[in-house]
């Protein structure tokens, strides 16, 4: 595991593109693009960690709403 300093640029642990939300849980912490925090949030929330929408981001995806006909 990497430790990712505050002010540097973090990628998504799933796909190569910039990390918008760190999600820390017991375990270690886990990046996710805008893409990866969406199809992951729900399960990462049942799992207790702790979503951190990471400095920079233009969107706080974390803390919005998911529209149901943009999950399916
Ligand atoms: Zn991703």
């Amino acid at each position: 595991m990497n430790t990712i300093g505050r002010n540097c640029v973090a990628y998504c642990d799933r796909c190569p593109a910039r990390a918008r939300v760190r999600a820390a849980l017991p375990a270690g912490e886990l990046h996710f693009c805008n893409h990866h925090i969406r199809e992951h949030r729900d399960r990462l929330q049942e799992a207790g960690a702790k979503l951190v929408t990471l400095p920079g981001s233009p969107a706080p995806i974390a803390a919005r709403p998911v529209p149901r006909d943009l999950a399916a």
